[in-house]
């Protein structure tokens, strides 16, 4: 089957088992390019009766899916995954028309990720295993099976489309479960049709996934809530999270949830700056910093602040900004315009709250392109924990610098935030680094480095707001399948009365 997977493809189709049809209503949202600002695609606007096709046919087919042996699904996705690499090129292509990633900072980091974590996935046929438990009872035998949920929820942000739906849709599927995928609204392609198009050459069986493009405030709670779900595997922001997971709660579902962050960058004066300055840039302006794992807040002591700030400003300076199209940017366009409205009323109001604009804080215009979206590195001195780029997750080329002057006081200031996804420890040796690492209240703490991190083959989570449940590994494999005790009692058995 001849794939076309560039941006001018046909994309205005929902993917509902195994046919391509257009929504209930005939209606399409425009998908723009950030760097052009132009519709290069329009997709679908599902309806509720859309989605309610979508699990319709999920739940049907997931019943065989399930049934189907371990090398069957494997293969599946082992084939998804050479389309996948075969394609690497176009796909690096479409998440810089989609999502604004500048290929050599965000695209083929993106597919090859993803590669890693279907090749992952890959294993999860072979991984699937019950138990066998003795029994307290004589003569019986006790046998737990492990076995899909059924139909599994997946819900994506924009912000790295393929990986965060990849990280989902590929193991869910491995492990015999039925899907239905709602991407985000920015990224419907990347995120979700282009899933589509994969698993259909793939051979993966009609209704094993769905897709639905649609708004999330149109048709989200009836996918979140839908009763046909047994999973909702969500990644996005915690307030949108809150809901999402409320509503599969609701209808008994399991909601695993890998919502939003306010990550440090710590770096005390035993650091060695240049190593810390390098993590520094990577950590905050890759991918314009919209990384639920970027640098929220840079943590610095004070003995070295000033020589750190002088840095990192001359640093963020020298990044070339502009066009996701252009060789040799760096820093791309933000996604969309309330996203890049927002970080910079971010600035604003930190700035009137008393800190130093050191550099950027402003759009940087692009020839031919009416209201760019590109934001130039932004660096912030004089910082506080409570002002408003410190405080919130502003997702954006910012990079906040607080103070602080002992280990105490940075570890109070670090876990002073209601998130606990990422973080980073610049401490000197790594001994010292992995203490300060143990006192930070996240999931994922990475010493000698910056907090932008992925293997599929490690557990990916966050505490407290940043959610509950995690990915790769056993992680996401334990939240899409469930346990089935089923005991043999090979002896008649006497019973009190
Ligand atoms: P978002 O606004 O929460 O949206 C995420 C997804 O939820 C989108 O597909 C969105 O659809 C959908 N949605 C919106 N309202 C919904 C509703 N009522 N019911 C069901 N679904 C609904 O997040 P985002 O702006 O796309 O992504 C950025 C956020 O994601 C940041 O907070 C970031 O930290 C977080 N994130 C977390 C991780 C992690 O692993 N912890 C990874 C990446 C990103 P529409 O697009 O149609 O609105």
């Amino acid at each position: 089957m001849e794939l076309d997977l560039s941006p001018d493809a046909d994309w205005s189709e929902l993917y509902i088992d195994g046919e391509w049809r257009s929504a209930e209503g005939g209606e399409t949202i425009a998908v723009e390019d950030p760097s052009t600002r132009e519709t290069f695609a329009r997709v679908a606007r599902a309806t509720e009766a859309d989605v309610d096709a979508a699990y319709e046919a999920a739940a049907a087919a997931g019943e065989e899916w399930a049934e189907a042996p371990p090398a069957q699904r494997e293969e599946v996705i082992h084939e998804m995954l050479d389309l996948l690499e075969g394609h690497d090129e176009e796909i690096v292509g479409l998440l810089a028309t989609e999502a604004g990633g500048v290929p050599a900072a965000m695209g083929g980091t993106s597919v090859h990720l993803a590669a890693d974590q279907a090749a992952e996935a890959a294993t999860v046929p072979r991984r699937m295993k019950g138990e066998h438990a003795a029994s307290n009872i004589p003569g019986k035998e006790n046998v737990v099976e492990r076995i899909p949920s059924g139909v599994v929820t997946v819900i994506s942000p924009w912000n790295f489309p393929l990986n965060l739906s990849m990280r989902a849709v590929a193991p869910a599927i491995a492990a015999g479960n039925a899907v239905v995928l709602k991407p985000a609204t920015n990224t419907p392609i990347t995120g979700g049709l282009l899933f589509a198009k994969l698993f259909e050459a793939a051979g993966l069986p009609a209704g094993v996934l769905n897709v639905v493009t649609g708004r999330g405030s149109e048709i989200g709670d009836r996918v979140a809530g839908h009763p046909e779900s047994d999973v909702v595997a969500f990644t996005g922001s915690t307030p949108v999270g809150r809901r999402v997971a409320s509503k599969a709660a609701e209808n008994l579902a399991t909601p695993a949830m890998e919502l939003g962050g306010n990550n440090v960058h710590l770096v005390t004066e035993d650091a060695d700056l240049d190593q810390a300055i390098d993590a520094a840039v990577f950590g905050s302006f890759v991918h314009q910093g919209q990384v639920c794992i970027s640098i929220n807040r840079h943590l610095v002591q004070e003995s070295v602040y000033d020589e750190y700030v002088a840095r990192l400003t001359e640093r963020a300076e020298s990044l070339p900004v502009g066009s996701a199209h252009d060789e040799g940017v760096v820093v791309g366009p933000i996604i969309d315009e309330s996203q890049r409205d927002e970080m910079l009323e971010y600035v604003d109001e930190t700035l009137d709250a008393g800190a130093t604009l050191e550099t950027g804080g402003h759009t940087v215009d692009l020839d031919g392109v009416d209201d760019s979206l590109v934001v130039a590195p932004t660096v912030l001195s004089d910082v506080t924990n409570d002002m408003s780029a410190a405080c919130f997750e502003h997702f954006g080329p910012i990079a906040p610098v607080i103070p602080f002057s002992d280990v105490d006081e940075a570890v109070e200031l670090a876990n002073d935030t209601e998130y606990g996804l990422s973080g980073s420890v610049h401490a000197g040796d790594v001994g010292a680094g992995r203490r300060i690492a143990d006192r930070l209240d996240t999931g994922m703490v990475h010493v000698n480095d910056q907090p932008i991190n992925d293997e599929a083959h490690v557990p990916f989570s966050g505490t407290n707001a940043s959610g509950m449940g995690g990915y790769n590994t056993d992680e996401f494999l334990n939240e899409v399948t469930e346990t089935k005790w089923i005991s043999l009692q090979h002896e008649p058995r006497e019973y009190p009365f």
